[in-house]
């Protein structure tokens, strides 16, 4: 079966100017390799926008009411993040994509889906837009699986560079969401130390991993192996919803990971065979970060494969596919698996 894809030109309309990272090239340049003939067949969704009740799942009413007075106009919102005149409605449109490719993936049309939207989600607070963010895509989507199909149990992974502030704090609380994050450490936004590890009901329900720069295919599959799976298994998530995060991509210019194309590519085998487990194998991926625009283009393309079961075997491609594990790997897990352990079961090794 084919994966879904959302994808639309108007993913565009949001801009931040010429000099902005977070820029309408990253849809262009994924139109294009589409628009060329994508790596695999897909079944292409169109995205609708999400409705205010949507947004108000995680938003507080006075921030909607903010971004949408923004419309038309031009607005800094936080030092990096500015509303322009089509934000509001291309916002929309992004946590609106999201949804309809989990309907879709939950009425059984396709097995899996990449909605490939802009602007990305998981700094967005519940009243604050922050790091290139508005509306927090991946918490609305989970709360869009609780609410509207019945669902106890998301797992939300989230792999880009930063650290998913916003995500983090929409479920601190809560055990029906577990969110999972790797990120790169210290770097914007500060957060994601591995001690804060959900509060109340949802202790041991928010799992971060900080790391060093450097990592590389080998260090990240191997947490997502060794850390990420068991506790998967134990929580038995219903859906599993990735904050897609390119920005760990060797030559990304915001960060020092070294994840190669293919890398990508396995990681989502990965995650797929943990959805196969107890989710019947419903994933989506969702776009959050990613700036080198070859990587990017790239390694949504082998992303595109994995989906359709077309992954590539370990140790094939680039030299950085065939980095090992990094020495320092053990040493900078410990203090999260230590934390880890209070909840679940992980293996020693
Ligand atoms: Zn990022």
């Amino acid at each position: 079966m084919k994966p879904g894809v959302v994808i639309d030109r108007r993913y565009m309309d949001h801009d931040m100017g010429a000099s902005h990272v977070e820029s309408p090239r990253r849809i262009e340049v994924l139109l294009r390799m589409l628009e060329k003939g994508p790596p695999v067949p897909y079944l292409a969704i169109p995205p609708r926008p999400a409705t205010e009740e949507e947004l108000g799942w995680i938003h507080e009413r006075g921030y909607i009411d903010l971004v949408r007075s923004t419309a038309g106009k031009t607005v800094p919102m936080d030092a990096d993040t500015v509303a322009g005149p089509k934000t509001w409605e291309t916002a929309l449109l992004a946590a609106g994509g999201l949804l309809e490719s989990l309907d879709r993936v939950m009425d059984g049309t396709v097995p899996n889906a990449l909605a490939l939207v802009r602007p990305p989600g998981h700094h967005a607070e519940a009243s604050q837009a922050r790091g290139f963010c508005f509306f927090n895509n991946a918490a609305i989507g989970a709360e869009h699986l609780i609410r509207r199909h019945g669902l106890r149990r998301i797992l939300i992974v989230d792999d880009d560079l930063h650290h998913g502030n916003g995500t983090e704090h929409a479920f601190y609380e809560r055990r029906d969401v577990l969110y999972f994050s790797t990120h790169q450490s210290p770097l914007y936004p500060g957060t994601g130390a591995a001690r804060f590890f959900g509060h109340g009901e949802g202790f041991g329900y928010n799992l971060n991993v900080p790391l060093l720069a450097g990592k590389t295919d080998a260090d990240y599959l191997q947490i997502f192996e060794k850390v990420l799976a068991p506790v998967a298994a134990q929580f038995r998530p219903e859906f599993i919803i990735v904050s897609a995060g390119f920005d760990i991509a060797a030559g990304d210019p915001l960060g020092g990971m070294e994840v190669s194309p293919g890398g990508f590519g396995r990681l989502t085998g990965s995650l797929m065979a943990m959805a196969a487990q107890s989710a019947a194998g419903r994933l989506a991926l969702v776009l959050e970060g990613g700036y080198d625009l070859p990587a990017l283009r790239d390694g949504v393309g082998e992303v595109l494969m994995a989906l359709a079961g077309k992954g590539r075997p370990l140790s094939s491609g680039s030299p950085e596919a065939r980095k090992p594990v990094s020495p320092s790997l053990r040493v900078e897990l410990a203090p999260a698996l230590q934390t880890f352990r209070k909840r679940w079961d992980i293996p020693e090794g």
